[in-house]
């Protein structure tokens, strides 16, 4: 009867007289403001402002500026023993933050954040007297008909975004809250249950206090102890992405509202614990907000605040290197542990977009032992079936696991929520636990004292689970040692969703392949040159990191966000390669006319280059250098151009007018590569508009509409005729766009290289070039981090299906017994093999978040590479390195006939990844791995000093010793292992 009433416009009515009743009484307060333009100032700056009147109900905040507000009051005698609260709204929109926000500053340092959230601020009288830093940010567009704005552009405009609508003083009337909160936990866990008797016993209870106003009622529905066996363990967070919607420089001050928001909330529930990840976040504290990261290391210390989170920020972990998610871990576990003497156990990755499959091992090397996402509840087609389980790696590694079973990384604490939380946990048969993260991430402020309120009120109630406030590592050490008959999931944990995050952004994910290469190379050359600049490097390294963040490096950010990367980028790459050139140098032994050839890969090469006069073959040893002698090339191996046709020992290339490849003749396996009557090296022009998610999401149906095949040629031209190399120019046009590529065939290879070059200005357009080979195979082979796994080619499963665009690295191999084509790449990630026609992803076009995704310049090179034989043997791994790494040609006055390896092994399949500096010791640190998935015993040969060897982990903390013997180190690999060996002088 009233339930229905209650439920309707009563419920509302009765819980706004409750909540009415919490703030009485007003007293004003006195704003005077002070606008900055441009960059945020500090403190110090802005109490040299000139501050004017300013009154509620005016506008402030043109976007991206900061307007400083000069708080001013007094507390009315008459409020005496009562809770007083400066109470504000400077203009919220929605309730995460995504707009305006602040941070008051009181005596001069941080006090809280000003969110709408956290619109409260307790204050002590009788002078009330402080500050708020505003910062305005316009709301992106992340999807949708409504165009996304250049935020970039923004920054110019004149006009004011917000309306200032509160700012006084209340009080705050705690029985009413109590009341307040008790009434609506009731009504919201009513809601969730389903029909029995405690819903019935609570709805009386509901409906005596609604008819009679009596408070025990709810008392004593409130007091029935919880009688699951289900207990979830809630932490409180703040997911802030380190840019997104806004610039870095947004999110240091996003971070300094949130943790001071939570080190305040802590004083105030002796109860409350935060986990937070993201060091480097932490390190922005360090050096801009000292008092702030005085607060979270006391808390730390106390076991308050829990440092959680292993990487050095939430990285994308599909695009980077095997080695940049090594550095991951090694800088980001190594602050936690200099800074709090804190070593996490878990990796926390609640928002990535995909896990590979070499994230295991990788845990388990930096000393880990657990993981955590939710983010797979988001796949489109296939929902995971578990939500504690193991996790088995390419190698075999298993890592305990836990996808909480809120699906959300931003918890409100409502009863629904919590009882839906365990309701829809799928392992209760092998577990009785799960963890729950509460709070409002990205500027919503975190956790809410209300949220608390309501874990108070749900701890031992019945109708939902047993609920403790606690942290992550309790709850992944209990449920590890208390979970049983736990399944596995072998392999990658895939995202089926936002599968443009492979190719969105391109010239960010050129530029990352880029650094993390420059500085692979300037690391080797700096140990072998003596002299190892180890603060450019960690400086360098550290900007990487931070420009790999999961909405950084995928692409999803807006425009401002990729003006930052690409420069920050692009300085990493210059001053890696700054410090190649000077150890180069050294190495060459000075000024001199002898041609010195490095090799930072771990196989012998010989290849030809181009030393910009004239082409020559050089020879470098593995990891180290050589001066030249007269190698050459002989004259079967040397290529011929002619009328559209390009060959030379080992492939003969066929196209037609079109500019397409109607053949390429594998000579040495004496058969077509291509499929009969198929075009290869076809650019194709899809549609590309997702329903949503623009710049992450490639829909399926972009298939079900045939592409635009690119076959016009404007123009054909062969720039090098034959001997060394052989190159041809061809040059599209289409739409507003470009697309000039260069075909190379170097003598003696069998890589046939597209060196593109591309102005591309096109909008919602996907640009993929087709192979269609002569090979059958029910799977492909892709490159991953410190490995590879294979897909299917087909659609048996929905699993299957769901793959229909993934994520590989420098190569993909499609290979049949006893031949194999490889595509190798220098720059790109997307792929799609779906029966014999193998595609890469080249380009994007989305609209959204920033408007000018991907328009403009390109240049990236990809090549086709067919084997006979297994992708192993036929030496793709060292193709797809070589072409990343090209050999650097350097004059200098060494010896004539001198060369140098700085480490040898026997065995092809074992790599070596890095060679650098140990962190805390002149010892150096050779990272290797099994890249074929076999076992063997490698013999590494160093002439590094080496008195002893190690073995280590990620954090190069040593495990065991290694014999060394004239300067060789014996090891047993196991397949796809990682090798930490540290070698000390
Ligand atoms: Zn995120």
């Amino acid at each position: 009867m009233i339930w229905g009433v209650l439920t309707g416009t009563g419920l509302d009515a009765i819980r706004d007289q409750l909540l009415a009743a919490v703030e009485r009484e007003r007293a004003p307060l006195e704003l005077s403001a002070f606008a900055v333009r441009g960059e945020p100032i500090t403190f110090a700056e802005a109490m040299r402002g000139e501050y004017r009147p300013f009154n509620v109900g005016d506008r402030w905040g043109p976007p991206w500026s900061t307007t400083w507000f000069h708080v001013r009051g007094q507390i009315p005698e008459s409020w005496a023993g009562q809770r007083a609260v400066a109470v504000f709204d400077i203009g919220f929109e929605g309730q995460t933050g995504f707009t305006c926000e602040g941070l008051a500053w009181k005596d001069g340092k941080p006090w809280r954040g000003v969110d709408p959230n956290h619109r409260w601020l307790p204050v002590a009288g009788p002078e009330v007297d402080f500050y708020i830093e505003a910062a305005a940010m316009p709301k992106a567009v992340v999807s949708g008909p409504e165009d996304a704005p250049s935020m970039i552009r923004l920054r110019e405009a004149p006009d004011p975004a917000f309306t200032f609508r509160q700012a006084e003083l209340r009080v705050q009337d705690q029985t009413a809250r109590k009341l307040a909160l008790d009434f609506k936990v009731l009504v919201d866990l009513a809601l969730a249950l389903p029909e029995g008797d405690r819903r019935s016993e609570i709805i009386e209870a509901l409906e005596k206090f609604a008819q009679t106003n009596d408070q025990s009622a709810l008392a004593k529905a409130m007091s029935r102890p919880s009688s699951s066996r289900h207990l979830i363990h809630a932490v409180g967070h703040a997911h802030i992405d380190t840019a997104w919607l806004w610039p870095f420089r947004e999110t240091r001050r996003k971070c300094a509202r949130t943790f001071s928001t939570a080190l305040a909330m802590m004083d105030e529930y002796p109860d409350y614990i935060f986990a937070c990840s993201q060091p480097a976040q932490y390190a922005w504290m360090k050096a801009s907000y000292p008092d702030i990261f005085e607060g979270i290391r006391q808390k730390v210390a106390a076991g308050r605040w829990e440092p959680v989170g292993s990487m050095w920020v939430e990285a994308d972990c599909n695009i980077p290197s095997g080695e940049a998610l090594a550095r991951q871990f090694l800088h980001g576990k190594r602050f936690f542990m200099n800074e709090f003497g804190y070593d996490t156990k878990e990796l926390w990755l609640p928002d990535v977009f995909g896990y590979p499959a070499s994230l295991p091992q990788l845990i388990a090397e930096s000393g880990g032992e657990f993981f955590l996402t939710q983010k797979l509840s988001w796949n489109d087609t296939n929902k995971p079936a578990h939500q504690t389980f193991f996790w088995e790696g390419i190698d075999g590694t298993r890592i305990f696991t836990h996808f909480p079973p809120a699906d959300t990384y931003n918890g409100d604490f409502s009863a629904p929520q919590i009882v839906r939380s365990a309701a829809d946990f799928k392992d209760h048969d092998r577990s009785s636990r799960s963890l729950y993260l509460y709070g409002w991430g990205d500027g919503g402020g975190g956790p809410e004292p209300d949220m608390i309120e309501s874990a108070h009120r749900l701890r031992n109630l019945d109708g939902a689970p047993r609920v403790e406030l606690t942290k992550a590592a309790e709850f992944f050490a209990a449920a590890s040692k208390e979970a049983h008959e736990l399944t596995t999931w072998v392999g990658e944990l895939y995202f089926e969703l936002h599968r443009g995050t492979y190719t969105t952004q391109s010239r960010t994910k050129r530029l990352n392949r880029r650094a993390e290469q420059a500085l692979r190379e300037a690391e080797i050359w700096s140990v072998a040159a003596g002299a190892y600049p180890a603060a450019e490097l960690d400086a360098a390294w550290k900007q990487l990191l931070i420009n790999q963040f999961h909405d950084i490096l995928p692409g999803s950010s807006i425009d401002w966000v990729y003006e930052d990367a690409e420069r920050d980028l692009a300085g990493v790459v210059e001053v890696a390669g700054g410090i190649t050139t000077g150890a180069q140098a050294k190495l060459a032994g000075g000024t001199g006319e002898n041609v010195v050839a490095f090799n930072v890969n771990s196989h012998p090469r010989l290849e030809v280059v181009d030393l910009g006069d004239r082409l020559r073959v050089v020879e470098a040893p593995a990891c180290g250098w050589a001066v030249q002698s007269d190698a050459s090339v002989t004259k079967e191996q040397a290529v011929v151009v002619s009328d559209a046709v390009m060959q030379n020992d080992q492939l003969r290339v066929r196209w037609d007018k079109r500019g397409l490849l109607t053949s390429i003749w594998d000579k040495e396996a004496g058969r077509e590569v291509l499929a009969p009557g198929a075009g290869g090296n076809l650019l194709q022009l899809h549609d590309d508009n997702p329903k949503q998610w623009d710049a992450w999401d490639i829909d399926l149906d972009y298939l079900k509409k045939e592409p635009v095949d690119l076959v016009e040629l404007s123009a054909q031209q062969v720039e090098v005729p034959g001997g060394l190399r052989g190159a041809v120019r061809f040059t599209r046009e289409f739409g507003h766009s470009r697309f000039t590529q260069r075909m190379v065939l170097d003598a003696g290879s069998r890589v046939l290289r597209f060196e593109c070059d591309v102005d591309w200005h096109e909008e919602h357009k996907l640009l993929k070039v087709a192979f269609p080979v002569a090979v059958h195979s029910p799977r492909a082979t892709y490159e991953i981090q410190f490995g590879h796994v294979e897909r299917t080619t087909h659609t048996n499963t929905s699993w299957d299906q769901a793959r229909f665009e993934v994520c590989g690295h420098r190569w993909a191999d499609l290979g049949e017994a006893g031949y194999g084509v490889a595509l190798l790449n220098d720059c790109k990630y997307g792929y799609d093999i779906r029966g014999s026609v193998m595609r890469v992803s080249l380009l994007r076009a989305p609209t959204h978040p920033d408007p000018t995704a991907d328009l403009g310049g390109h240049r990236f090179t990809y090549a086709v590479m067919p084997h006979p034989g297994d992708f192993r043997d036929a030496g793709v791994i060292a193709a797809a390195e070589d072409l990343n790494a090209p050999l650097r040609i350097v004059r200098g006055n060494v010896p004539a006939a001198s060369s140098r390896s700085l480490v040898e092994v026997d065995m092809p399949q074992v790599v070596v990844e890095a060679i650098k500096r140990a962190e805390d010791s002149d010892a150096v640190i050779v990272r290797l791995y099994e890249s074929w998935g076999g076992r063997c015993t490698a013999r590494v040969r160093t002439t590094l000093p080496a008195s002893r060897a190690f073995l280590c982990d990620l954090l190069e903390r040593n495990r065991t010793e290694v014999a060394v013997r004239d300067g060789v180190v014996e090891l047993d690999v196991t397949p796809f292992k990682i090798l930490t060996l540290k070698l000390e002088p």
